[in-house]
C-alpha cells in the first residue's frame, strides 16, 4: 500500500516527559511551515507523529498499540495508508526494530534529528521508508523555525542529555551526552515566547541545573545566571525549571530562590530512594543526608517552597527495611507533590542484569504504600495553603460557566469563578483544598 501522497493534516502525540512536549510543539511548528494544518479534534490525520517515551517498558510498548489503532481507523483515499512517524526515545533506541515490526511506519526520527522531518516527509510521500537517528554535532535548534505564538505558559528546552548514568536509566543512551544551549539563543527564544503571549516559562532539561553558558559579557554562568537574565524580560511574570539533579544544585541556584521574585517557589528535585546503599547501587552519587541538606538550604532562603521529587520502588535488591527508609524520608520532607514508579528494567542498562530483581507483587505493594504516603502529604500541603492569598496564572476555561483554571505559585491547580481571561494573573484567596486541586475566591484581576 502507498502512503497518502499529499498530507494536509497532522497530529503530534507526545508521551512521557515535558521535554517531549517541547519537542512535539517544535515538530508541530515545522509541519505547519510545510503548509500542513493540525487535524481537528476527533478527526483522523493524514500524518501522525508518535513522539515516544522509553523510560519504562509500559511507555515503550504503547507505541505499537497506537500504530495498530491508527492503521485500523484509517479511512483515506482508496488503496492508501496514513503516514506514520515514530519520534522520541523509542525511535532512538529501537528504530530498526520498529521498522521491522511495524510495516505501517514510514518514518523513524530520533530526538536529535527531528529538524530533518520535512526532508524525510518528502521521501516518505514518494514511497520510501526513512530512518534518521543520528545525533549530529550541529544543533537542531538552529534549523528549527523561529517561535511565534505561545499560550500563557511555555516550555523552553535549555539543556539536553545526561552524563550521570544512573544504573536504571536509558536517558544517557537515548538523549546522548549533556549539552547546554547557548545563553544568547535562549534569551532570544524566551523573548519571542513572551512576545507571542507567554507569561510563564518553564526551563527544561534532563538535568536542567547542569546548564552552563556564557552571558552577554562573556562571563561563565550557571542556571541561576540564566534565570536572572530572563527575569529582566518585562512581560515575563513567572519562571520555573525542571528536572534538577541534587549534585547540580549550586549555591547560586539555591540563593536565587530567595532573591528572584519571578522564580516560583517550587523545586522538583528527584531523590529516587531513601536508603544510601540503594542510592549507591543506583549510581546516584548523592546520599540521603546530602539531599536533605539541600532541601534545608532551599527552605532557609524560601520557607514556603513547595518540594517535589521522583521515586523508584523495587530497585534490584531493595529490601523491606530499605523501602521503609524511603517512607521515612517522605515523612521527613513533607512533599507538596511527587512522581513515583515501579522499577522497570530497561535493556542495555546495568540494573537490568543485576541479581535480586524484585517480584511484581512486592513492587505493587510498595508503590501503593508509598503513594498513600505521598497523597496524604499532598493533601496536607494543599490544606495548609487554605486562607493564603496569591496570584494565579489563568490557563484555560473550566467545565462550569464562568469558571477558570490556573496554577498557584506552588504549582497547585486552582479553579475559581469570575471575570478573567486566559493569560491574566489574578489575585485569589485559596478557599477549599482537595488532593489534586484547590478552589479559590477571586479578589481582583491583576494588571495583564
Ligand atoms: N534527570 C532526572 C533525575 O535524575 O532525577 C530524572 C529524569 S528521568 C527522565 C524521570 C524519572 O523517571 C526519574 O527521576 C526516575 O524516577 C524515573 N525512571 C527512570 N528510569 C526508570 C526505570 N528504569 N524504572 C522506573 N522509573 C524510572
Ligand atoms: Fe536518568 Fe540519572 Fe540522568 Fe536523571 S540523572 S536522566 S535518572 S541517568
Amino acid at each position: 500500500m502507498r502512503p497518502t501522497q499529499n498530507p494536509k493534516t497532522y497530529r503530534v502525540k507526545s508521551f512521557g516527559c515535558q521535554m517531549n512536549v517541547y519537542d512535539g510543539d517544535r515538530m508541530a511548528e515545522l509541519l505547519a511551515e510545510q503548509g500542513i494544518t493540525p487535524a481537528p479534534e476527533g478527526e483522523q490525520a493524514d500524518l501522525v507523529v508518535l513522539n515516544t517515551c522509553h523510560i519504562r517498558e509500559k511507555a515503550a510498548e504503547k507505541v505499537y498499540s497506537d500504530i495498530g489503532r491508527i492503521v485500523k481507523d484509517w479511512d483515506g483515499e482508496d488503496g492508501s495508508s496514513p503516514l506514520i512517524a515514530v519520534a522520541g526515545c523509542v525511535a532512538q533506541a529501537e528504530g530498526e526494530e520498529i521498522m521491522a515490526r511495524a510495516p505501517a511506519v514510514t518514518m523513524v526520527v530520533g530526538p536529535q534529528a527531528y529538524h530533518r522531518l520535512p526532508d524525510m516527509l518528502r521521501e516518505a510521500t514518494s514511497g520510501k521508508r526513512v530512518t534518521d537517528t543520528d545525533m549530529p554535532a550541529e544543533t537542531k535548534f538552529d534549523a528549527l523555525p523561529k517561535r511565534r505564538r505561545s499560550g500563557p505558559t511555555a516550555f523552553l528546552t535549555v539543556q539536553e542529555g545526561c552524563d550521570k548514568f544512573c544504573t536504571y536509566c536509558v536517558v544517557p543512551y537515548t538523549r546522548g551526552a549533556e549539552v547546554s544551549r547557548p545563553h544568547a539563543d535562549l534569551v532570544e527564544e524566551a523573548k519571542r515566547l513572551v512576545d507571542g503571549g507567554a507569561r510563564e516559562i518553564t526551563l527544561l532539561g534532563q538535568n536542567v541545573n547542569a546548564w552552563t553558558g556564557e552571558n552577554a559579557r562573556g562571563q561563565p554562568v550557571g542556571l541561576d545566571g540564566l534565570i536572572r537574565e530572563l527575569a529582566e524580560i518585562p512581560d515575563l511574570a513567572r519562571i520555573r525549571y525542571t528536572t534538577s539533579h541534587p549534585n547540580d544544585m549550586t549555591e547560586g541556584l539555591i540563593a536565587a530562590h530567595g532573591e528572584i521574585a519571578k522564580l516560583m517557589p517550587f523545586l522538583h528535585l528527584p531523590v529516587q530512594a531513601g536508603n544510601d546503599r540503594v542510592l549507591k547501587a543506583m549510581n546516584r552519587s548523592h546520599t540521603v543526608e546530602s539531599y536533605l541538606r539541600i532541601l534545608e538550604q532551599v527552605r532557609a532562603v524560601r520557607p514556603d517552597i513547595a518540594l517535589s521529587g521522583d521515586f523508584i520502588v523495587g530497585f534490584p535488591g531493595e529490601t523491606d527495611a530499605e523501602f521503609e527508609d524511603t517512607l521515612g524520608l517522605v515523612e521527613a520532607v513533607g512533599y507538596a507533590q511527587c512522581f513515583s514508579f515501579k522499577y522497570s528494567p530497561r535493556p542495555g542498562t546495568p540494573a537490568a542484569t543485576m541479581d535480586d530483581q524484585i517480584a511484581a507483587a512486592v513492587m505493587d505493594e510498595r508503590l501503593q504504600r508509598l503513594q498513600a504516603a505521598l497523597n496524604r502529604d499532598q493533601l496536607a500541603f494543599n490544606k495548609a495553603s487554605v486562607g493564603k492569598t496569591c496570584e494565579v496564572l489563568v490557563e484555560r476555561k473550566g467545565k462550569h460557566p464562568g469558571q477558570w483554571l490556573g496554577k498557584s505559585p506552588w504549582l497547585q491547580s486552582v479553579h475559581f469563578t469570575g471575570e478573567a481571561q486566559i493569560g491574566d494573573l489574578v489575585r485569589v484567596e485559596l478557599a477549599e483544598a482537595g488532593p489534586n486541586s484547590i478552589s479559590a475566591r477571586l479578589l481582583e484581576t491583576a494588571a495583564a
